[in-house]
């Protein structure tokens, strides 16, 4: 049997980062699911990923704060020997029209989304170049390229986002890692179940596909992202959103 790979996905214990590790375990990851507070689900999360036949560690850490990441992805070499691929899905919202927006919503929304994704990238790359290989998926969202009224601290960090997978898919494509963004539309997770029935609907109307997406559907484009069949694939911004976004 060929040797298992190593996936470190950040959030992942609910939403799209816990099918992300469901998803990845299933197709020959070991896991190592950081966390920012234990939840009750890690246990079961923890059952069903080692049921797949994955080593798993949990490593907690805030990614807004540099040492936590540190901290986390040395844990990870520790415990499971290498990092293949990163998933960068921790992610916050913080909504507001900007005449009533925060500093500390727009400051923390920033600091969590896009100052997160260089936190553990930055711990992440020079095990990923010393190894000659591996591949980064950040998970940015469709507001990053079309902007949302409500959203100017979202979107800036979405946006930053799609400019920093783009510059670092070029920085290190001759060391043989792969970055790519994703950028869902509307997807069926406790982000979006805060919005009422008739946001819902009214959203529901503008998706050709007439429909939120799931975390799994979601999941299944990182599986692809983190595979052998997207190796000429680098740089990329892929959405996933029922053709929300043309
Ligand atoms: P979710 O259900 O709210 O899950 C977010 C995850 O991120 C949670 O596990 C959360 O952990 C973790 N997290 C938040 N802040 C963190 C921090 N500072 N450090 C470490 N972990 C942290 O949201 P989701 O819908 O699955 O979203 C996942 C990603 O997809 C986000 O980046 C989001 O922006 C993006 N996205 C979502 C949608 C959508 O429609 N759902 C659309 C486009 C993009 P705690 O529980 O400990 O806070």
């Amino acid at each position: 049997m060929s040797e298992r790979k190593v996936a470190l996905i950040t959030g992942a214990t609910r939403g799209i980062g816990k099918e992300v590790a469901i998803e990845l375990a299933k197709n020959g990851f070991d896991i190592s699911a950081n966390y920012r507070s234990k939840g009750p689900e890690m246990d079961a999360l923890k059952e069903e990923l080692e049921g797949y036949g994955a080593k798993v560690v949990f490593v907690q850490g805030d990614v807004s704060n540099f040492e936590d990441t540190e901290k986390m992805v040395k844990e990870t070499i520790e415990t499971l020997g290498k990092i293949d691929v990163l998933v960068n899905n921790a992610g916050i919202t913080k909504d507001g029209l900007i005449m009533r927006m925060k500093k500390e919503d727009f400051e923390s929304v920033i600091n969590i989304n896009l100052v997160g994704t260089f936190n553990v990238t930055r711990n992440v790359i020079p095990y990923m170049i010393k190894q000659k290989s591996g591949r980064i998926i950040n998970v940015s969202s469709v507001v990053g390229v079309t902007g949302n009224a409500g959203q100017t601290n979202y979107s800036a960090s979405k946006a930053g986002i799609i400019g920093f997978t783009k510059s670092l898919a070029k920085e290190v494509a001759s060391r043989n890692i792969l970055v790519n963004a994703i950028a869902p539309g509307f997807i069926a997770t406790s982000m979006t179940e805060v919005l009422s029935d008739s946001v819902k609907e009214g959203i529901n109307a503008q998706i050709p596909l007439k429909r939120m997406g799931t975390a799994n559907e979601v999941a299944r484009v990182v599986k692809f992202l983190s595979s052998d069949d997207s190796s000429y694939i680098t740089g990329q911004v892929i959405n996933i959103d029922g053709g929300m976004v043309m």
